[in-house]
């Protein structure tokens, strides 16, 4: 199966739609679709998914790290430095949960693993990270612990 680079797909002819697809239609695809299709395995397949949109955008620092994630869309991050290999990052207006009502439940791996594949961007050092509030557990934003080592 041949790989495409962010280069190949970036190429968009649609002169009358344009780039932008509804966020309802992501989130069916992203929400029902593969956590359907995948059953448990979504949560792990998701965040890997995610390590890899990290790893191919890529980011220089923490000033870039806030400005990818909010090009791309997936959010508005606020970023805290706990310590030199521990950070925590809350996403206001998630791409996947924004909004959500109470499910108890938390389903942003795709995010987690796009943050965790940023970091290990910037800094070099593998990223764990750990999904820690949601809008399906009753906040009004995202957060997530992220590990470096
Ligand atoms: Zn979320």
């Amino acid at each position: 199966m041949k790989e495409y680079s962010v280069e190949e797909i970036k190429t968009i002819v649609r002169p009358r739609l344009g780039e932008e697809v509804p966020l309802v239609l992501f989130r069916i695809l992203r929400i029902i679709g593969i956590r359907q299709i995948l059953g448990e395995s979504s949560g792990a397949t998701l965040y890997m998914m995610g390590k890899k949109v990290g790893a191919m955008v890529g980011a220089r620092d923490l000033d870039d790290f806030r400005l990818k994630i909010q090009e791309l869309k997936v959010g508005i991050p606020e970023v805290e430095t706990i310590d030199e290999d521990h950070l925590n990052i809350k996403l206001y207006e998630c791409i996947t949960c924004a909004g959500f009502t109470y499910t108890g439940e938390m389903f942003c791996d795709m995010e987690s693993g796009i943050i965790a594949g940023l970091l290990e961007s910037i800094y070099k050092k593998k990223a764990k990270s750990t999904q820690t509030k949601s809008w399906s557990v009753g906040y009004n934003y995202c957060e997530f612990e992220v590990f470096l080592y």
